[in-house]
């Protein structure tokens, strides 16, 4: 049974963007005849925008998306979360961490993927009283792959591109890292179809997964939609919300983008019509499992 699902983050309303995301996820699980599930991930309650999920369901409702089972909420999920935090514990595979930002600025010698790498120092030492932890995942020396169904082959040398990563926040909020394995393994999923912008995280997840005994899914990264400027469609660069008319256009726009849909995509009376050529005509290879 294929499972795909759809994860927005309730940061503003949907754009162009992650209409593409949706529709790719949408396509692929549909079209072999999976399932598909919407999770809205405010698992950051700080990043969270009052309305935004609301808003978000109601335009994927609009443009004809029809999920499978409940919406799933990771803010009413921690104890999910706590409950594999408090596996990896026991497996002394997370440790609390008591530095600041600038304490690992000052500390670190080696530059990963996303900046400084953690030196370890909380691991090695005792952690500061009255002093909030984070609690890191210990990262090894292994190199860790995946080969990912549209960009083939992905690695990470995982201590030195990546290093200790925190699962959970000194301010208690659990990290998306964290919640998307956990959620991802709980519901099932699958196929995982979503933007590149995640690549770089992927061999984190798969990290986690190993750690606490899950299967690890395939994965499809799409190619991103870019402004003029060359930027990531987002609330940041103030990415237009998408229409509530002219949903045909939009959609057709949507399929344009996507490589797995032939070109030009015809035009239809309607909008199931629409959905009903994309799902007949949809083309992503399904990998051999990555591991
Ligand atoms: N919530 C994430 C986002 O909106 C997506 C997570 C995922 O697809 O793994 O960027
Ligand atoms: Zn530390």
């Amino acid at each position: 049974m294929v499972v795909g699902r759809f994860a927005p983050s309730p940061t503003g309303p949907l754009h162009f963007g992650s209409l593409v995301a949706a529709v790719a996820s949408y396509c692929d699980a549909k079209s072999q005849g999976g399932q598909w599930l919407l999770r809205i991930e405010d698992v950051d309650t700080t990043r969270r925008v009052d309305g935004a999920g609301a808003d978000i369901i109601h335009t994927l409702q609009h443009y004809g998306f029809v999920w499978d089972g409940e919406i799933v909420y990771q803010s009413e999920r921690s104890e999910h979360y706590e409950q594999a935090l408090t596996q990896l514990r026991k497996q002394a595979l997370a440790y609390p961490c008591t530095c600041s930002r600038k304490e690992i600025a000052d500390s670190s010698t080696q530059v990963g993927i996303e900046g400084a790498i953690y030196p370890g120092t909380c691991l090695h030492h005792p952690v500061k009283a009255n002093t909030p932890a984070a609690w890191r995942l210990k990262t090894t020396a292994i190199n860790l792959g995946f080969k990912d169904r549209i960009l083939g082959w992905q690695q990470h040398a995982m201590a030195a591109d990546i290093g200790d990563f925190v699962i959970k926040r000194a301010d208690g909020l659990f990290s998306y890292q964290l919640a998307v394995v956990v959620d991802d393994a709980l519901q099932g999923v699958t196929q995982v179809v979503r933007g590149a912008d995640l690549l770089q995280s992927t061999t984190r997840q798969i990290h986690l997964q190993q750690c606490l005994g899950y299967l690890t899914p395939d994965y499809a990264h799409i190619p991103l939609v870019l402004n003029a400027q060359g930027q990531k469609l987002s609330k940041q660069t103030l990415a237009t919300a998408l229409p509530l008319d002219n949903l045909k256009d939009t959609l057709t726009q949507a399929f344009n983008f996507l490589p797995y849909l032939p070109k030009p995509v015809p035009r239809f009376s309607s909008l199931p019509a629409l959905w009903q050529w994309a799902m007949t005509h949809w083309q992503l290879s399904p990998a051999a499992h990555p591991l």
